[in-house]
């Protein structure tokens, strides 16, 4: 029942990313999400919820997929497990493998799996560090990557990552990690023109490389649109201008696609939207839309060669690398969004639609601007328009915001005071609009709470 669920919650569970002081309260505990059905959730207590998040950025085909489930139950009962080390492999593994090769850009034809998004940009580091020493220059040991990104929770990738409460205290980031302003034209742009801020933006990843030595710098990793670090929309001058820098300075580029990849854009990968053509391309969610656990690293073919021709033990790897129930469904999901031309209808269709909704809300007090991309948007609620200023307590008018839309059904995120976006591909017009409808009808109760 929901009592014992919430009352097991509050005795025995510590939940991700959560205040346990507010959460671990006798009267506490976390709502109980018992099933899902297309792009609704069902609670305990029978209330349907419309997912806005699809998840968390992940279920992109929706909830309820019996093909997924079938292909998962029909690998297990065939295989459902083995390993990859030790000159093994599984044929949903290397099945996959080439289908990702296929789908990729440019020549990004081998891939590196994992389980989670976190642990596909740890093997990024060690993967770039061991190119490195490969290729004769072992002191390229340095990372660049962006202020507010997310990149996972590990030691590692948290360091890519440059969200403060994750690092201080936790001995965060680790040497090696440095980070720049990221392109957040609204937050940062001044009274520069978002191109011009583009370009600024990309040249502060030139500054950081001069300043630790082009021959120290590894790698430089970014997602094509930053997700958990409030859907930022790089300007258009962006990313050839840090794709231009990467290639002078001989820096390895990292696409981490784990939010963008599979659709969400309504490219297949972030990276074709922007024209970045990426030394490396992490993948997650999107790849199984969230039924099991799987991620993977996409490698060139220039630097695979490279690591095949000088050789030498790559040790690295985890159990579950290349899991073949995982991988089953990976190749179930993406057979479907293909079967469903889920892409180009993000693109054409669903995309557009959100696009013009969200515009609607420019008229609302307390919104700033508004932006998408594909089914991946972003609110920004401020409170003056004029000069763009927020409210003191950083996260206020976007906590109230989202709690107030999950109290009236609707799951949206807020980061910072940014309403995020990005519901399962398969959403309907009409389901759009309900999103939208909802948000409005939030952000009034925010407005009035607010005493605006
Ligand atoms: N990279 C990006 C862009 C993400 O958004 C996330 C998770 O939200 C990760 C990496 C980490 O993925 P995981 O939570 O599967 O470790």
């Amino acid at each position: 029942s929901t009592a014992r669920w919430r009352d097991l919650d509050v005795r025995h569970h510590l939940n991700p990313f959560s205040d346990y002081r507010t959460l671990k309260t006798r009267d506490g505990g976390s709502r109980i999400i018992v099933r899902g059905e297309g792009v609704h959730l069902y609670d305990s207590e029978g209330q349907q919820i419309l997912d806005g998040m699809a998840g968390l950025w992940c279920v992109n085909l929706g909830y309820g997929r019996e093909e997924l489930a079938r292909s998962a139950y029909d690998q297990m009962l065939e295989l459902p497990y083995y390993n990859s080390f030790f000159k093994t492999a599984t044929p949903p593994t290397v099945e996959l493998a080439e289908k990702l090769a296929e789908l990729a850009p440019g020549d990004l034809d081998y891939v590196f799996y994992g389980s989670s998004g976190s642990e596909s940009n740890d093997s990024v580091v060690r993967m770039a560090r061991f190119y490195w020493q490969k290729a004769g220059k072992p002191e390229k040991s340095n990372f660049i990557s962006r202020t507010y990104a997310y990149h996972g929770s590990t030691m590692a990738s948290a360091s890519l990552g440059g969200m403060k409460p994750m690092q201080q205290g936790y001995g965060l980031p680790l040497e090696g990690f440095h980070h720049v302003t990221p392109p957040y034209w609204y937050d940062f742009g001044g009274d520069l023109s978002p191109e011009e801020f583009g370009l600024q933006a990309a040249r502060a990843v030139e500054e950081k490389i001069l300043e630790l030595g082009p021959e120290t710098v590894a790698a430089f990793i970014g997602e094509p649109i930053m997700g958990a670090g409030g859907v930022l929309m790089p300007p258009e001058s962006y990313w050839p201008e840090v794709q231009r820098i990467c290639r002078k300075y001989d820096v390895l580029l990292v696409a981490d696609e784990v939010i963008c990849g599979f659709g969400r854009t309504g490219h297949m990968f972030g990276s074709e939207r922007f024209g970045i053509e990426p030394d490396m391309m992490t993948l997650a969610k999107g790849i199984t839309s969230g039924y099991l656990p799987l991620s993977a690293v996409m490698v060139s073919a220039h630097i695979a060669g490279k690591l095949i021709e000088q050789g030498g033990e790559f040790a690295h790897g985890y159990t579950y690398s290349g899991h073949p129930a995982a991988c089953a469904v990976a190749l179930a999901n993406i057979s479907l969004l293909e079967q469903e031309d889920l892409v180009r209808r993000t693109h054409e269709e669903t995309g557009p639609h959100l696009k013009a909704r969200l515009q609607e809300l420019l008229d609302h007090p307390l919104v700033g601007e508004v932006r998408s991309e594909g089914l991946i948007g972003a609110v920004e609620l401020v409170k003056d328009k004029q000069a763009r200023s927020r409210w003191d307590d950083k996260s206020t008018a976007g906590q109230i915001c989202r709690d107030h839309c999950f109290a009236s059904n609707i799951i949206l995120r807020a980061v910072r005071d940014t309403m995020v976006f990005s519901p399962p591909l398969i959403i309907e017009m009409s389901q759009i609009d309900q999103l939208v409808d909802g948000l409005r009808a939030s952000l009034d109760r925010t407005a009035a709470e607010l005493g605006r």
